[in-house]
């Protein structure tokens, strides 16, 4: 059993949640290393191909001297709105006729052509990672904002390598989530995991009853894992202890719903989530019956703000290239991790 799954079934399964409000790609990345290395199961990004295609590339660097991280990829989607993104765009004729293309030669999937039949930047190609941008010494080249719908984002996620999806919904929107799910359910079977997230509200218990019939009628049940991903106070975490309050009391009123699938934490979590836990006798995780996780976002991100802010000063993109930096920033998050599992030294995986 793949080790993020053993974790939802131990209890001690940590997300973390990157990407929701930033588009910040360095940060992302950043984030994405240093939680990673610090033993998190799962990363969630936005639905964005830059930002995924950026954090496996990290995973991908760092795997040689962590050899057993891996953490699932997950993407959240939705289901009221469907995802934006940017891609370049530019007008050929107005390039300087000795100009040496430098955008054709830095853009990694070949999307800028100077062919006799089109000049300018393939769409279908182009996925928005901005590196062309500044590179262009008259500065034509710009970024215009694109709307995928589910139709297309879902098999994209899917061609990048991503584990699972999350859809993110709330009470009442069973017309748009059962949309957004008719077009996720035919590509199940290459999903490890499948997630719901869905802030508290006057109707929540019977919205998630109704959505889990829909997801996993007894006649079609799952075909794989899926988390009820409680998000208490959403975006919250950071700003102090009363947040956690609000986030398990409303992971144990959904946990009381026996639901089929994992009940994970969100939204108000933070260092004072799983001393709370335990205070109230929920961790250690007992019983068949258990929390299984916790996913941290906005808290995880500010802890490793100093990092950011120095590698942002020294120039510094990919955390793995500052030493230092890279092992500041894992002891920070290890310091979050360990609260669930125990820290993973450098090097040993
Ligand atoms: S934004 Fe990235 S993918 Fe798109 S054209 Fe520019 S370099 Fe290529
Ligand atoms: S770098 Fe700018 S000016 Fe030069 S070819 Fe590319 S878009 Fe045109």
């Amino acid at each position: 059993m793949e080790i993020p799954l053993q974790s939802l079934y131990n209890g001690t399964w940590f997300k973390l949640i990157c990407g929701a409000s930033s588009q910040h790609i360095p940060t992302i990345r950043s984030c994405a290393v240093a939680y990673a290395i610090a033993g998190a199961d799962c990363i969630d990004l936005a639905a964005d191909p830059a930002i995924v295609m950026a954090v496996k590339e990290a995973i991908a660097t760092i795997q040689p001297d962590y050899p057993t991280v891996n953490p699932w990829l997950m993407v959240s989607l939705n289901d009221g709105e469907d995802p934006h993104f940017r891609k370049a765009t530019f007008d050929s004729e107005t390039c300087p006729k000795d100009c040496d293309r430098p955008c054709e030669k830095v853009c990694p999937t070949d999307a800028i052509k100077f062919l006799p039949s089109f000049s300018g930047v393939v769409d279908a190609l182009c996925y928005g990672c901005g590196r062309c941008l500044p590179i262009c010494p008259i500065q034509t080249i710009q970024a215009r904002p694109y709307v995928y719908t589910p139709e297309v984002i879902v098999p994209m996620m899917l061609a990048l390598g991503i584990d699972a999806i999350e859809i993110h919904t709330q009470i009442g929107r069973t017309e748009d989530f059962t949309r957004l799910w008719q077009t996720i359910k035919p590509k199940i079977h290459q999903l490890k995991l499948l997630a719901v997230s869905c802030p508290n509200g006057p109707g929540m218990v019977q919205y998630l009853q109704e959505l889990s019939q829909i997801l996993s009628p007894p006649n079609d049940p799952l075909p794989c894992p899926l988390i009820w991903q409680t998000d208490g106070r959403p975006m919250s975490g950071d700003i102090g202890d009363g947040a956690t309050r609000a986030c398990i009391h409303l992971g144990q009123a959904v946990l009381a719903l026996d639901l089929p699938g994992f009940v994970q934490l969100a939204g108000g979590t933070n260092n004072h989530t799983v001393p709370k836990l335990t205070q109230l006798g929920l961790f250690p995780p007992q019983g068949d019956r258990h929390l299984a996780g916790i996913a941290y976002g906005s808290y995880a991100r500010s802890q490793l703000q100093p990092v950011l802010q120095q590698l942002e000063a020294l120039g510094i993109n990919r955390l793995e290239e500052s030493p230092d930096l890279l092992e500041e920033s894992v002891k920070i998050a290890s310091k979050l991790t360990a609260a669930l599992k125990r820290e993973r030294s450098p090097k040993s995986g």
